[in-house]
C-alpha cells in the first residue's frame, strides 16, 4: 500500500489527509473567509515531492502517437502499445486526483483519527 503525505511548506507540518494548512492559511478575521489559502504538497512515499505527470505526459503520449502514425511501415510493438496505454491509464487517474484535490481548497482534513491504521 502506497503512503501518501501531505505536507505543508511553509511550517513543514506533515499529514495524512490533503487540504489546507490551519495554521498557515490566512483568513479575513472579519469574515472568517479564506484570504490566502495555504495548500499542502503532496509527498511521494519516498518522501519527495509528487508532480503532476499530466502536463509532460500528455506531451510525451502525443509525441508517441505522432511518430506511431509517421512511421507506418513499422508498426508498434505490443510492448510500445502497452505502455501507451499504461501511461493514458496514469494520465487519466492522475487527473481524477487533481479533479479531488480541487475539493482541499474548501475542505480541511481532520487531524484526527489516523489511530486504527494497519500500516
Ligand atoms: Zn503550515
Amino acid at each position: 500500500m502506497r503512503t501518501i503525505i501531505w505536507k505543508c511548506m511553509e511550517c513543514e507540518s506533515e499529514t495524512r489527509y490533503k487540504g489546507l494548512c490551519r495554521d498557515c492559511t490566512i483568513y479575513d478575521e472579519e469574515t472568517g473567509e479564506i484570504t490566502m489559502p495555504i495548500q499542502r504538497k503532496r509527498l511521494n512515499s519516498d518522501r519527495t515531492l509528487w508532480e503532476s505527470p499530466i502536463k509532460m505526459g500528455s506531451l510525451a503520449t502525443k509525441d508517441m502517437l505522432k511518430s506511431m502514425r509517421l512511421s507506418r511501415q513499422k508498426r508498434p510493438s505490443k510492448k510500445q502499445i502497452s505502455l501507451l496505454a499504461e501511461e493514458i491509464k496514469e494520465l487519466q487517474e492522475a487527473q481524477s486526483e487533481l479533479s479531488n484535490e480541487g475539493e482541499g481548497l474548501i475542505e480541511f482534513g481532520e487531524p484526527v483519527e489516523i489511530k486504527g491504521d494497519d500500516e
